[in-house]
């Protein structure tokens, strides 16, 4: 048994079998054969599994995202019985007598280049499916997972480290924990694994080889511990641990349906941070209260293109629609620091966390920014849902937000389609917009702070360096007091005010946060029913004057 220790990012504990995720890119070889017919039956063999796998992701998308989100997988699963592409492959096995991965290899990049410069968008947009089943039958031939962080069967993945686009596309399913060699307890990925509710950890001390593949192992969320091949003293210790964590996530649920009021009357409003549509059934299982905080870049990182119109339409309807009148707060496109994605060609920088992303982005590029604007208020039209505004840091953005927000309105009246009127509110996560949050809350519907961002820019610490974990104070009084102003001047204003960066979710502050008249706690939706439980146990009076003594 080997033992290592990591930094927690969610508790619980994981055990399954270990499964290594090495990001290299897939190295398909040009070997001669001499057997064609058997090459070509390996193929036949190959894509027989792919069609089953799609076959198994489209039921179990049916069940979770609907029929419209679940139709990609049928469409993957005819281009993969389309002859064209199927005699090209056999063409290529048979005439250079070759391997069917270089095979399959030739025929993805020929034909995603072909679909790539038709000029019919729908067409365009063929060709990343093309990559896409072509790397899943590269991956059934080799043998391998690699390019899919999914495993076959519920696994731990350890890694050396995961993008946050990696991570969005983890079938929840398939991945009982995950270990990263590398990455903070700050970024979008540590993010992801709350959301998830799956014990994971960053900054494992541990070197990342092929030997742990395949062994059992066990992530002790808690205690930031991985072990590797345990033996049999250290399985029953987490078996019986495990026992005692699902004992008590059982007890949690009887405070589903109650509200979240302290014992003096003081209520809040908990809700959850999602940062994907799969993330709902989690959300409604927990009892949430609404969406605090929807970060809807993760469907620009999940695609290869910028998300259209109507696609991101369909999402935002949805979420609304499960929701069902509960509110939901979309914040609009945080792309830039730790989100990168390919398409928006950004230039590289010395300081991408104090550069261009976010609202930056969409303010200069205001046809992506209306893109997304179009499709949300489309959206509000089924559900009650609320936009929210990032890396807000002057009176003047949010004017020209109102600007352009009103050019798209005016645009859909003109078109006749329908909308609704969606609460606008910001996220205060600079220390600038702290500073004059008594105006800011003149001009806006609600506040959201996001103490991932302003711890980062209070103390001046770079969230994804994980050498300054140390100094990354989240409790330290200066980002508490700017919590307790903003609170202040929303309420002076008459709107109100939440926290969605992670020091929501930080039970030894609830009291505290209740305490300055936090009005909204947005956290991942594990963390709402142990929140509820502090909350109904609270007296804020007596919390109060117990500080005061
Ligand atoms: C925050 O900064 O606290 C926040 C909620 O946004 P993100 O973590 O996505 O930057
Ligand atoms: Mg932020």
């Amino acid at each position: 048994m080997k033992a290592y220790s990591g930094k927690s990012v969610f508790g619980g504990i994981a055990i399954g079998k270990i499964r290594v995720y090495k990001k290299e890119e897939q190295q398909v070889k040009r070997v001669k054969i001499t057997d064609v017919d058997a090459e070509l039956s390996r193929y036949e063999e190959a894509k027989g599994k792919a069609i089953a796998q799609l076959q198994g992701l489209y039921d179990k998308a049916l069940k979770e995202v609907g029929e419209a989100n679940a139709a990609i997988f049928e469409v993957h699963q005819m281009m993969l019985e389309d002859d064209d592409y199927n005699e090209s492959v056999e063409n290529i096995v048979r005439n250079q007598e070759v391997n069917a991965e270089y095979a399959v290899a030739a025929t993805g990049d020929n034909f995603s280049q072909m679909f790539a410069s038709m000029d019919d968008d729908y067409m365009r947009e063929r060709a990343a499916d093309i990559k896409d089943i072509s790397e899943r039958l590269l991956t059934i031939l080799n043998g391998t997972a690699s390019g899919s962080v999914d495993a076959e069967e519920p696994a731990i993945i350890v890694a050396d480290d995961l993008a946050p686009s990696e991570t969005v596309q983890m079938d929840k399913d398939k991945v009982l924990s995950f270990v990263t060699v590398h990455g903070s307890l700050n970024s979008h990925t540590a993010i992801l694994a709350r959301t998830m509710a799956i014990p994971a950890l960053v900054s494992t001390e541990m070197q990342l080889d092929d030997t742990a593949d395949g062994k059992p192992g066990i992530v002790d969320g808690a205690n930031g511990v991985f072990y590797v091949d345990p033996d049999e003293e250290t399985l029953t210790q987490m078996q019986q641990k495990q026992k005692e964590e699902a004992e008590k996530k059982e007890l949690l649920l009887a405070l589903k349906g109650k509200e979240n009021v302290t014992l003096d009357g003081q209520k809040v409003m908990l809700y959850a941070n999602i940062g994907n549509i799969k993330d709902l059934a989690t959300v409604r299982q927990n009892d949430a209260g609404g969406i605090g905080l929807f970060r809807s870049e993760f469907i620009y990182l999940e695609k290869d293109h910028y998300p259209t119109e109507e696609e991101q339409f369909q999402i935002y309807k949805q979420v609304a629609e499960t929701m069902a009148g509960k509110r939901v707060i979309i914040r609009t496109l945080d792309i830039g620091a730790d989100k990168q994605c390919d398409y928006f060609d950004m230039e590289h920088e010395e300081n991408p966390a104090l550069g261009y992303r976010a609202i930056r982005i969409c303010l200069t590029r205001p046809e992506v920014f209306k893109t997304q604007l179009r499709a949300l208020m489309r959206a509000s039209a089924f559900g009650k849902i609320a936009i929210m505004y990032p890396m807000i840091t002057s009176i003047s953005e949010v004017r020209r937000i109102k600007e352009i927000v009103a050019e798209v309105k005016k645009e859909l009246d003109e078109q006749g389609t329908p909308y609704g009127e969606p609460e606008q509110g910001i996220m205060i996560e600079t220390p600038a917009a702290v500073m004059i949050s008594d105006m800011l809350a003149k001009e806006v519907d609600f506040f959201s702070v996001g103490t991932n961002d302003l711890t980062q820019y209070t103390l001046a610490i770079d969230r994804q360096n994980t050498k300054l974990d140390e100094f990354y104070d989240a409790h330290h009084p200066a980002v508490l007091r700017m919590i307790a102003m903003v609170v202040e001047n929303a309420h002076k204003a008459g709107i109100w005010a939440g926290i969605c960066g992670e020091l929501g979710a930080d039970q030894t502050l609830t009291r505290e946060f209740l305490s300055m008249g936090v009005d909204e706690l947005s956290v991942s939706p594990g963390s709402i029913l142990p929140i509820r439980k502090i909350v109904l146990e609270t007296n804020v009076e007596e919390y109060r004057a117990g500080k005061e003594c």
